[in-house]
């Protein structure tokens, strides 16, 4: 499947990640829009907010509870967490990826 984070997730493109476990992957943002900017990916191939089922709900859980982990452990006392969901709505990669912001925030990602 030509999609980037796939193959981030296979190891096939190289990127900075900085957590994995069997159901998500952490990795650093290419092109980061604030002083933290890091990208929490399930491994599913899901497209977006917009193709979320009812089953997947833990793991879409899983991601929010992944990104309070890492900020706890960073020590970020604030951070923004975004969902872009399609074209219109700023999302560039057709897979889903919740934005962890903090730190100084240049601009929406
Ligand atoms: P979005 O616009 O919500 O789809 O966000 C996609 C994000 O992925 C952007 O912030 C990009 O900078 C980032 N990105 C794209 N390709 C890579 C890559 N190979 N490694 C790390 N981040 C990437
Ligand atoms: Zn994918």
């Amino acid at each position: 499947m030509d999609c980037i984070f796939c193959k981030i997730i296979a190891k096939e493109v190289p990127s900075d990640i900085i957590y994995e476990d069997e159901k998500a992957i952490v990795i650093k943002d290419i092109h980061p829009k604030a002083q933290v900017h890091l990208l929490i990916i399930p491994k599913k191939h899901i497209i977006s907010v917009a193709q979320i089922e009812k089953s997947d709900k833990v793991l879409a859980g899983e991601l929010i509870l992944i990104s309070k982990k890492i900020a706890e452990d960073r020590g970020l006392k604030g951070y923004k967490l975004v969902f872009n969901v399609g074209r219109e709505g700023g999302q560039m990669v057709d897979h889903l990826h919740l934005h962890l912001l903090g730190g100084k925030v240049s601009e929406m990602p």
